[in-house]
């Protein structure tokens, strides 16, 4: 048996009902699986807290229709929930003091003819992700360098699937640190605002006249991945009687708006600090109702 570390592996395998598990510190996939050789594959990353995975369903769901867009098979719920089980029961046996987790579901295309490889890795949240999330964000905005309607011209650009082929999006995060900033606010061609390289936008506009606040994000048509977080924020804060908008929203409409966020499942609910150096409005009182939303619908 391997020394504890900082990280849980397991394999979804026929063979293994609760999953296989094997040593994260040691070489486990095949050079020649299309998940490395071509980043075919999708992926979900989920916050556990407490031992206990948020919003498990939207992304099993997620999975399954990224898959889905992707024409590549995956094991079935069930085995994924079993390995999702015992990595975070093996993870929290190594260590204790993670009460929150990152768990990563991946199922890469494999190895030509041989079916999927399908693998959960439960690790614990980085620091970075933690400060970021209490000290909010500068963000730049960045052309995506496609208009509005690719998503319906080119359905084999995979928009609205959560793919493994993520160095745009890591690229565009590099762009930024190297300008001294945190994160990206992609928008398309024609200046509609699109997402995050890895989380969701919302936005706030205050009604100047009755100070009534309605939550905003772009509509999924132009290609922007189905958040689950934004979903079990805007479940909440309907349920709560706020007013919901959608998009397009122009990069003009973005810098007016009362405030902004970047929101995704192990980030939560990042204030956005600055867009293109222009300073934002802060609202700690929002932030927190949204964050109460988001633990109402995070089940
Ligand atoms: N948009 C993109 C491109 C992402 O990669 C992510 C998450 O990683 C999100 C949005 C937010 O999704 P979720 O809230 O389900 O974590």
């Amino acid at each position: 048996m391997s020394q504890p570390t900082d990280a849980a592996l397991v394999f979804l395998d026929p063979n293994y009902p609760a999953g296989r598990i094997a040593d994260p510190t040691q070489p486990q996939i095949l050079v020649t699986d299309e998940g490395l050789t071509r980043g075919d594959g999708v992926f979900e990353t989920m916050l556990a807290v407490d031992g206990k995975v948020r919003k498990l369903g939207l992304h099993l769901n997620r999975l399954a229709s990224s898959a889905n867009i992707c024409t590549l098979p995956i094991p079935p719920e069930q085995a994924w929930e079993a390995a999702i089980q015992t990595a975070v029961e093996t993870l929290r046996k190594q260590r204790p003091e993670f009460t929150e987790m990152t768990v990563k579901l991946t199922a890469t295309r494999g190895v030509s003819g041989m079916g999927s490889t399908c693998w959960v890795l439960a690790t614990g949240v980085p620091e970075s992700t933690i400060r970021q999330r209490e000290n909010g964000v500068d963000v730049i905005l960045l052309d995506k360098g496609h208009d509005a309607a690719a998503n319906h011209r080119a359905p084999w650009l995979l928009m609205g699937a959560k793919t493994l082929s993520c160095a745009v999006n890591m690229s565009a995060l590099r762009y930024a640190k190297a300008q001294g900033k945190d994160d990206v606010i992609f928008h398309t061609s024609e200046g509609r605002v699109l997402e995050g390289p890895t989380s969701t936008v919302l936005m706030v506009k205050i009604d100047q006249q009755t100070g009534v606040p309605t939550l905003i994000t772009p509509r999924l048509e132009t290609g922007v991945l189905p958040g689950t977080t934004q979903g079990a924020i805007f479940a909440g804060a309907e349920d709560s009687g706020w007013d919901l908008g959608y998009g397009p929203v122009t990069t003009e409409e973005l810098l007016q708006m009362d405030a902004v966020w970047l929101v995704s499942s192990v980030r939560l609910i990042t204030p956005v600090l600055s867009l293109d150096n222009q300073p934002m409005g802060q609202h700690p009182e929002i932030t927190a109702k949204l964050t109460e939303f988001l633990l109402a619908g995070a089940h």
